[in-house]
């Protein structure tokens, strides 16, 4: 039995079974790279599900976290922290004049969202909220009412009222759906869990313009976006277009657990003192990871990183698909967010990516989604791309009949 089978059963006696499980056991990492408890290293080119934005245990994160492990880590929230008030004043440096609040995931920051929007639209009688379908906004009951998809709900009814789904990137819909009880509409730039999905200039410039039309919130579910992963600090910026609200949390705590709530200067007040709270949130432990991440940005100039390697990788994807067209439908690419649609299940590629040493993902069954670090090295880019060449070839039917026959036959050897 290897140290990774013995994890795993263990998983199998103690762990609640919610996750579709790869059979990796992580042990250490460092940037882009990841060793399993039985001592293989990969490339991790989908580091923790975007949170490791600038890669794993960065230095900077890791030593301003001990530092602070030892000062003090944690305040409840009636108390005052220079760390939580400096991480503020950073987010909205770079996000837009308002305010901050502190949550722990992501799921939070959008119920945040969703609170303030609602205690606004109660002035008026107003609560409804329109999302969008094949969006992914977190896991509680709140929010899985507020996700467009309904994998997620089923089973759990009757769920929070209030929210209504329309299709993405469609402005008819939305005219449609707003009614004298709407008061938000929520939606991701780019969706990522709904198979990258990139939303067009011109639909999240009309929806600014509705919303302040009719006074109503514009929410941006950046948790994914945020920090960089879309070429811009945050993901609207290439749009040129302001939220009323934007929410952040994987990789802006640098591996730590944070989530985060901003509001422009016009809803900065709306949750006041008794409406809204979190325990564990914006504590100086988290903080401190955080600001190391924004420092990283800043001095690591991983915006200009994000751009060059964004371009690299568009440029050689863009090569795989005219090589591997039998297989490779499309590629959508903003900044380091990537999904390239395959007219294959993108689950048996990744499969076989993970044996080559490759760590990747896969969402809607179709979309493989690469997320590689910000400050990924063009090196690193090349051995990714040769990775997929040689997985696409595999798959690819000018190689040895159907892919399908291919891959059953080898299996079964
Ligand atoms: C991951 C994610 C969430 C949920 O975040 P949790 O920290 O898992 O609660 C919400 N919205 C988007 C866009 C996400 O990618």
């Amino acid at each position: 039995m290897t140290d990774t089978e013995k994890v795993v059963s263990m998983y199998d006696k103690y762990i609640m079974n919610t996750y579709k499980r790869i059979p990796l056991c992580l042990e250490k990492a460092k940037g882009a790279k990841v060793w399993d408890i039985d001592g293989k290293e990969y490339l991790d080119f989908f580091p923790g599900w975007a949170v490791s934005g600038i890669g794993h245990c960065h230095p900077w994160v890791a030593s301003a976290v001990a530092k602070q492990a030892r000062k003090l880590m944690h305040v409840s929230n009636n108390y005052y922290s220079k760390l939580q008030a400096t991480l503020a004043e950073e987010i909205i440096k770079y996000s837009f004049p308002g305010k901050v609040f502190f949550a722990n995931s992501g799921a939070e920051a959008n119920e945040a969202a969703v609170k303030l929007a609602r205690l606004y639209g109660s002035r008026t009688g107003r609560y409804e909220i329109i999302t969008m379908l094949k969006s992914f906004h977190g896991r509680t009951l709140a929010m899985i009412a507020a996700t467009g998809q309904e994998k997620v709900k089923h089973g759990f009814e009757p769920l929070p009222e209030g929210f209504k789904h329309i299709p993405f990137n469609d402005l008819e819909a939305v005219k449609e759906a707003i009614t004298d009880k709407t008061i938000g509409i929520m939606l991701e730039p780019v969706q990522c869990e709904g198979g990258i999905n990139i939303a067009s200039p011109e639909y999240m410039k009309s929806l600014r313009k509705i919303c302040d039309e009719k006074d109503i919130v514009l929410i941006f579910d950046e948790v994914q976006t945020g920090m960089c992963r879309s070429g811009e600090m945050f993901a609207f910026k290439n749009y040129n277009v302001t939220p009323d609200v934007v929410t952040l949390a994987k990789a802006l705590g640098g591996g730590l657990p944070i989530g985060a709530c901003v509001a422009r200067e016009k809803f900065q007040d709306v949750l006041a003192p008794g409406t809204h709270a979190s325990t564990f949130g914006g504590s100086p432990i988290v903080c401190a990871g955080a600001l190391a991440v924004f420092k990283a940005i800043r001095k690591e100039k991983l915006l200009k990183n994000t751009r060059r390697m964004s371009a690299l990788l568009k440029k050689k994807l863009g090569g795989l698909k005219s090589k591997h067209h039998h297989l490779i439908k499309e590629v959508r690419v903003m900044g380091l967010i990537i999904g390239i649609e395959l007219n294959i299940k993108g689950e048996d590629v990744y499969k076989e990516c993970l044996k080559e040493g490759l760590l990747i993902n896969c969402t809607q069954d179709t979309v493989l989604r690469i997320m590689p670090p910000l400050n990924v090295m063009k090196k690193q880019v090349d051995r990714a791309i040769s990775t997929l060449d040689r997985v696409f070839s595999y798959f690819d039917t000018r190689e040895g009949g159907f892919y399908e026959e291919r891959y059953h036959l080898d299996r079964r050897t």
